[in-house]
């Protein structure tokens, strides 16, 4: 089977695309400049996977994928067209300028723009696969007490404008965008969907990935503690340890779920792990590093990952493996030396 990979330059790509691969299909990825599709080809896990890539400049251009899709149905049965499409290119970042430019129009238009190029030129793709995000489950001005895949958060255009709320508003729009072209009649799809809804990810950063300073933002935490910004010596030496993260998954089972919806019809104190398994690093942490919580807070909201526990089959990582992994990935880096 042939796969789309969009994003193809991120975090939860590259170990989605290392399990696509390792499973047999053939990919290609879009990435948004030539130099960083040559990256990911080159540093290839086994470079006899067979993975290419496509440059897509601007995914939230009308018909952004097209061409591609065209040049695939046009090869006269050169190119084999493709059957399934893995769709994770979306803004994620901490610094918002620009709400509508920067995030709302990449994240809805680039998922609309990609099913309906889908619906015009690639009548063969029988699936699609969105990450969506817990940020389009999590409701925070109203917690429930455990969210599941059924609970959407009330959030409004408006509400879009705070850019504190753009990122979660944007995962909110371009997933309920996808399911009402996935569910649409006029015309009806030949693909099915499933978005995945998966909380705050860590875990090894992607081959060649240039600087650590441009490490996603769901791992920016680690990297700040293996860099010792928070240390006393460190740029930021009066920031507390991290922010509290009451709910995370490990990459590499966020990726393998992926994989499984092609395939098949913990929380605590990230410093003290870091502190326990890189003694090494214990004069870049700050000095009051606390415990690992082995338990959640009482009042804290959980969240039910059932479906993907049953119908994906995913064992997910617990927390110590999946920070340790992260920091002996960050620590072969260059800048960490
Ligand atoms: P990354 O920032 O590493 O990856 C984002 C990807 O999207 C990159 O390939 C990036 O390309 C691409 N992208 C971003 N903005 C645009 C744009 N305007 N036009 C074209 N491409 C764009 O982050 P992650 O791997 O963490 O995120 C991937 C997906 O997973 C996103 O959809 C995110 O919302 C979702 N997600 C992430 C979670 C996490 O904790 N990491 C949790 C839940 C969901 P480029 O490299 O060129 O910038």
């Amino acid at each position: 089977g042939k796969v789309l990979l969009t994003g193809g330059s991120g975090f939860i790509a590259s170990h989605v695309l290392d399990h696509l691969l390792d499973y047999g299909f053939e990919v290609v990825v879009t990435v948004r400049s030539e130099e960083k599709g040559r990256t990911i080809v080159k540093t290839l896990k086994d470079p006899s996977h067979r993975c290419s890539f496509a440059v897509v400049e601007d995914i939230a251009k009308e018909g952004a994928y097209d061409a591609l899709f065209q040049s695939t149905a046009d090869s006269g049965g050169a190119e084999k067209p493709f059957d399934y499409v893995v769709h994770t290119a979306s803004p994620y970042q901490l610094h918002v300028e620009d709400p509508v430019r920067d995030f709302l129009d990449p994240a809805i238009k680039g998922t609309t723009g990609l099913l309906q190029s889908i619906l015009a030129h690639a009548p063969s793709v029988r699936r699609v696969v969105i990450t969506s995000s817990s940020a389009a489950v999590i409701n925070p001005k109203n917690h429930a007490k455990v969210y599941d895949e059924t609970h959407w958060p009330p959030v409004t255009w408006e509400d879009a404008m705070d850019t504190k709320s753009t990122y979660r508003c944007s995962k909110v729009f371009s997933e309920k965008a996808a399911w009402a072209i996935a569910n649409g009649t006029d015309p009806r799809p030949n693909f099915d969907l499933v978005t995945l809804n998966p909380t705050y990810n860590f875990g090894p950063i992607q081959r060649g990935l240039p600087r650590l300073s441009s490490v996603n933002a769901s791992n920016a935490r680690i990297r700040d503690l293996v860099l010792g910004v928070n240390g006393p010596q460190g740029s930021n030496p009066g920031l507390p340890p991290t922010a509290p993260v009451f709910t995370f998954v490990d990459v590499r089972d966020v990726a393998l779920a992926h994989l499984r919806a092609l395939t098949v019809p913990e929380a605590g104190h990230i410093a003290a792990a870091v502190a326990r398994h890189f003694p090494e690093l214990r004069d870049r942490l700050p000095a009051d590093i606390g415990e690992a919580l082995d338990d959640l807070p009482a009042d804290i909201y959980g969240f039910d990952s059932g479906k993907s526990r049953k119908v994906l089959g995913i064992e997910y990582r617990g927390l110590e493996e999946s920070v340790v992994d992260t920091v002996r990935s960050m620590l072969s880096h260059e800048d960490a030396q």
